[in-house]
């Protein structure tokens, strides 16, 4: 069976495509690129340029003098230290002042902020102001600068009121509202360029507005970003502090600087022995100014002090975007071009979360990311939220900054892996293509699509080319369409499990949308959905008779009545039917998957406390269901609150107290017993994340089926041990198809591809195949995430053998045997 799995080479002599055929469904093929890497994150840190690192190198190894002793090495590394401050003036355009080399911009704007509450703390005494003082800053500005106008003020009890100055959509600063609060600010702080979106500001108008309103105002602008990609001149101006850092210019991490005016305050964060004319104490890290001295004698030399012409990084910027709107046609730029620096784009495309994208992007080889760095693992952006950009711009944020030193062949080279990236987004059925490849994959069984906890499934039989939608979300619906249109499939039924409370469903819509696709059994006149004609009846567990639908030759559909959540509520249950003489039946033991609605949960039963419940049905309904299914049937829900994917009645009996109490076979808990205790048990379930209703009461405690990790250097070992294991990469098969070399991971061959989406839908044949012997199983990804979530699922449902690689793909080349096939392979640490 495993050599199934080997993967073979297309083509001889080059590694252009790779044929891989699936232990599962011999039809699933798809290609394999080789991907390069190409960094595009340059606004989060920059590569250090080579005289950076020669000069940070020989400061260590050969000006590693104290720059505070006074003997001839302590002269020369005083002599560095002197000359970059000297640059650091030169670039800036300022003669007088004090430059502070500090550890970042982060510290920077600390130092500046610092120093301006200190000096209001000493002018007013410990008497609080007669009159509302603000401290100003930009909405859009460094988490740092209103994070550290907020501590400083409060731990050095200055009282002022922090407000941030709104912006436009333009991400442009309000100048009014500036103009009529700057008179009652004793701080203001505005950046030059932003991070996120590359706007930068008008920084006349807004001393002017400053100014005219508030000569003495001390004003800070955070000038990481603009560096090296305007021409400051702060001498010209009446800028008091400007913030820089290191990394991202080409220096490296850990060195930044501030200037300040000679006229502004300086209070040292840092006593200590006297360093940086008594500014910031501890001895100075000399390689790091060494470094940053490198970059600033490359922009010193240049007349507009910037490190490549704006038209030609301007050029680069119309052939990234060229390039993006090719590939996605959908794609919104959430910033203007004529407002921002070249260097940076960024965008939404519709129908894609960011963290899709990023993944996309990641396994194509393009590093980029959702938003800002330093916001990494927050959804949405609060610069695009203060810009007032529709919430779907700001969750699908991506951010993509290449560098002022970037190359043409560079810039082509990323306009080739995004073609890449595209191309391998249409094989995987998110978009819809306007000319879909042949290599795009078959879907086969059940696809769960979430919307934070909302769930809809789809159930797709690839012989027959037909599919069923359950409960499809309005706001799953443009994925739905594209999914079902991209497998060419046609439509048996979209149907409903119940009419929800809190969220609508997109039945009606689906069904015109995909009327050319929906076969006349789709017709139907019932309030959920159900056929008009259904393929007839049969038997289950319990005696009872069910109409039921057919999906392709091997499946059935049956549907049942689940009343109490709402008054009507269907069970859907999926499986095999057998045929007992003339009788169709649907055995509980054969029924794969049930579809319950909210009637019961993963860790909760269906609330009764709306007006449209019936408790009693309730409790009918999940009496009834130990009935028709198996304890391991697995259960679908429409909802899922805890991030669970899926479950079964015996594990939901071992979660669920009040479950376990109501099912029990010896005494089971009474009718009279369960409404009396049901609405004390609706009245505990809390409201879930942005008030969102929550349909049952949901376990709150940590999951017991915690993911068993495996190191990457225990890898190898593994396999040797226990050679049978499956390898299963749970991303999503854009991901997929780009090449890893799975050899130099320690694997003999590539794995199964089984996306999280889908891994629900294929929790029976992995129990089947884990049933005969105690076998393995190996879930990876890009960073692991995934894979813990997908082993913990699986671990849940009963395979205890469910591994998972920690830290993922990201960092398995990095320790690797052969670091240059991974290199190759397009996953470089
Ligand atoms: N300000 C801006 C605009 C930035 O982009 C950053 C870094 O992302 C910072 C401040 C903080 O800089 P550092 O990483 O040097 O502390």
């Amino acid at each position: 069976q495993s050599s199934l799995n080997q993967p073979f080479s297309l083509f001889t002599g080059c590694a252009c495509g790779i044929l891989l055929i699936n232990r599962f469904s011999s039809k699933r093929t798809m290609i394999i690129k080789t991907t390069n890497e190409v960094y595009l994150d340059f606004n989060a840190t920059t590569p250090v340029l080579p005289a950076a690192v020669k000069e940070a190198h020989d400061a260590m190894q050969e000006m590693y003098g104290n720059p505070s002793s006074t003997h001839t090495s302590g002269l020369r590394a005083k002599n560095i230290l002197e000359s970059a401050r000297d640059l650091v003036r030169e670039v800036m355009g300022v003669d007088d002042g004090q430059i502070i080399f500090t550890s970042g911009a982060t510290e920077a704007i600390q130092l500046a902020i610092f120093s301006t509450l200190c000096q209001i703390r000493l002018q007013r005494g410990t008497q609080p102001s007669d009159t509302k003082r603000l401290l100003l800053y930009s909405a859009t500005e460094h988490k740092a600068v209103p994070l550290a106008l907020k501590h400083w003020n409060q731990l050095l009890c200055v009282g002022n009121e922090v407000m941030a100055i709104p912006v436009d959509r333009k991400g442009m600063l309000d100048l009014d509202f500036l103009s009529q609060h700057a008179a009652q600010a004793d701080m203001i702080c505005t950046m030059a360029v932003n991070n996120e979106t590359g706007v930068v500001t008008d920084l006349a108008a807004v001393e002017a507005a400053i100014r005219k309103n508030n000569p003495s105002v001390l004003w800070m602008v955070d000038s990481v970003q603009a560096v090296g990609k305007i021409d400051l001149q702060l001498g010209q101006t009446t800028i008091d502090y400007a913030p820089v850092s290191g990394h991202k210019i080409y220096a490296p991490k850990g060195i930044g600087l501030l200037y300040a005016r000679s006229s502004a305050p300086i209070v040292p964060l840092f006593a200590g022995g006297g360093q940086e004319q008594g500014a910031r104490g501890g001895t100075e890290n000399l390689p790091g100014v060494a470094a940053i001295a490198a970059v600033l004698r490359l922009l010193a030399d240049s007349p507009e002090k910037t490190f490549a012409p704006e038209a030609r990084l301007n050029e680069f910027r119309q052939r990234l975007i060229a390039r993006l709107k090719e590939t996605f046609p959908t794609i919104v730029f959430n910033m203007s071009l004529e407002n921002s620096v070249p260097t940076t784009i960024n965008f939404a495309v519709k129908g894609l979360t960011s963290k899709e994208l990023l993944d996309l992007f990641d396994a194509a080889g393009i590093r980029v990311s959702s938003g800002s760095a330093c916001g990494s693992g927050v959804v949405g952006s609060y610069v695009l939220d203060a810009m007032g950009l529709p919430r779907w711009q700001s969750d699908g944020a991506i951010r993509m900054s290449f560098g002022p030193l970037s190359t043409s062949q560079e810039i082509d080279l990323a306009c080739h892996q995004i073609e890449l990236a595209g191309e391998a987004l249409c094989e995987s059925c998110l978009v819809l293509s306007p000319n879909p490849t042949e290599f795009r994959q078959p879907l086969d069984g059940m696809v769960q699509l979430k919307n934070g906890s909302m769930c809809s499934w789809l159930l797709f039989d690839a012989a027959s080319k037909q599919c069923v939608v359950i409960d499809p979300f309005a706001e799953l619906a443009e994925r739905i369409e594209a999914l079902v249109r991209c497998q060419d499939s046609r439509v048996v039924a979209i149907l409903d499990t119940h009419a929800h409370v809190d969220h609508e469903s997109c039945r009606t819509l689906l069904l015109d949308h995909l009327q050319h696709l929906s076969l006349s059994s789709a017709e139907t006149d019932d309030l959920l959905g159900w056929p008009t004609k259904p393929d007839g009846e049969l038997k289950l567990s319990d005696g009872s008779l069910a109409p039921f639908i057919r999906l392709g030759n091997d499946l059935v559909i049956a549907q049942i009545d689940l009343p109490g959540h709402t008054t009507i509520g269907r069970g859907l249950l999926i499986g095999p039917a057998t045929s007992n003489g003339s009788e169709i039946c649907l055995r509980k033991e054969d029924v794969k998957f049930a579809l319950t609605g909210d009637t019961l949960l993963i860790g909760g039963i269906g609330r009764t406390d709306f007006e449209c419940s019936q408790p009693e049905a309730l409790y009918e309904s999940l009496k009834r269901l130990p009935e028709i299914i198996s304890a391991e049937t697995l259960i679908c829900p429409t909802h899922d609150y805890t991030n669970d994917f899926v479950t079964t009645l015996e594990c939901e009996i071992s979660d669920q107290e009040f479950l376990r109490q109501l099912l029990n076979q010896k005494s089971p808990m009474s009718r009279e017993e369960f409404l009396q205790r049901k609405p004390g048990i609706d009245a505990a379930i809390h409201e879930g994340a942005g008030g969102e209703l929550v349909c049952g009461l949901i376990r709150r405690c940590s999951s017991p089926y915690q993911p068993v990790e495996l190191k990457q250097h225990e890898l190898r070992e593994f396999m040797a041990l226990h050679p049978d294991t499956m390898l299963i990469d749970v991303r999503e098969p854009h991901e997929f198809v780009f090449s890893t070399d799975w050899h130099s991971m320690g694997f003999e061959s590539a794995p199964q591809n089984i996306p999280l989406t889908r891994l629900a839908g294929e929790l029976p044949k992995l129990r089947e195949w884990a049933s005969a012997q105690e076998r393995y199983f190996i879930f990876l990804c890009r960073s692991g995430k995934r894979s813990g979530k997908a082993a913990e699922i699986a671990r849940r449902m009963g395979l205890m053998g469910a591994r998972h690689i920690f830290g993922g793909l990201a960092i398995s080349c990095g320790v690797a045997q052969d670091r240059n096939a991974c290199i190759d392979s397009g996953f470089v640490i």
